[in-house]
């Protein structure tokens, strides 16, 4: 076992400056590890479970998009925030269907669609919102029955069916790796969801665009960035570390 990380929190506006600054530079080295443009990359700070006053002075340090993982939590605070027109906000973890609506409302992104019935309610409510939303298609790349997210091997045929949504604007995939020490295990998570991005691109549909991968986290997310990670959503290296285990944010029930 490796020893846990230590994640310190950030209370200053100086301190969410460090932690992002940390975690570019770490970003930064592990592209040039892989011969890969530090530029290609995305930093999308998580902030479950921190409050709006201190998302504010990661707003002020520079942060633009947030990613969330519990809708009414999300909802909350983006009305609590609604003085901050900048602020995109991302929905990242599994979503019930009768919660479509509340993403439709606000959310500039949506990295957890997994399943037809739920792009369809999507869909359906942000056309009477009068709004579009950037989907990514959550997989399983782990095959471990916690996680969320559709078989590697379903992809190819949900994805043809995607264009049907015209609300929908697909814009890749999106995995959580298997939680282990076992760098070997984690990287292997990675490698299979960009593997399937270069099968899926030759197939994908018109309007079906599969350019971000959407992986790695605080505790993996140079391993994601090596193994051609797009998007890094990383919360705990940015805002401290969470009182709560994963388990609770990613509960196994529908
Ligand atoms: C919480 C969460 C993250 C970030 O995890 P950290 O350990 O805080 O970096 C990434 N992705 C999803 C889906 C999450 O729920």
């Amino acid at each position: 076992m490796t020893a846990q990380p230590q994640y310190r929190t950030a209370s200053t506006v100086e301190d969410f400056r460090v932690h992002l600054a940390e975690v570019h530079g770490r970003i930064a080295a592990a592209a040039s590890r892989a011969g890969r443009d530090p530029g290609t990359v995305t930093l999308l700070p998580v902030s479950k479970t921190v409050d709006s006053d201190r998302l504010r002075l990661a707003v002020a340090a520079g942060c633009t998009d947030l990613g969330e993982n519990k809708v009414q939590e999300a909802l909350r605070k983006s009305g609590e925030l609604a003085d901050l027109p900048e602020l995109h906000w991302h929905v990242i973890g599994h979503l019930q269907s009768n919660k479509a609506k509340f993403v439709a409302r606000f959310a500039h992104g949506f990295q957890a669609l997994d399943r037809l019935s739920l792009a369809k309610t999507l869909n359906n409510r942000l056309e009477a919102e009068g709004r579009t939303l950037d989907v990514m298609v959550q997989v399983n790349t782990s095959g471990e029955d916690s996680k969320f997210g559709l078989p590697p091997a379903e992809v190819a045929a949900f994805m043809q069916e995607l264009p049907a949504f015209d609300r929908l604007r697909v814009v890749g995939l999106m995995t959580l790796a298997v939680n282990s020490p076992d760098e070997q295990r984690v990287r292997a998570c990675f490698k299979t969801l960009h593997a399937l991005r270069g099968q899926l691109q030759q197939e994908a549909p018109s309007g079906v665009e599969l350019g971000e991968l959407s992986m790695g986290m605080s505790g993996d997310f140079e391993l994601a960035v090596e193994e051609g990670a797009t998007v890094v959503r990383v919360g705990q290296a940015i805002f401290g570390a969470r009182a709560l285990p994963d388990s609770y944010y990613w509960p196994t029930g529908g």
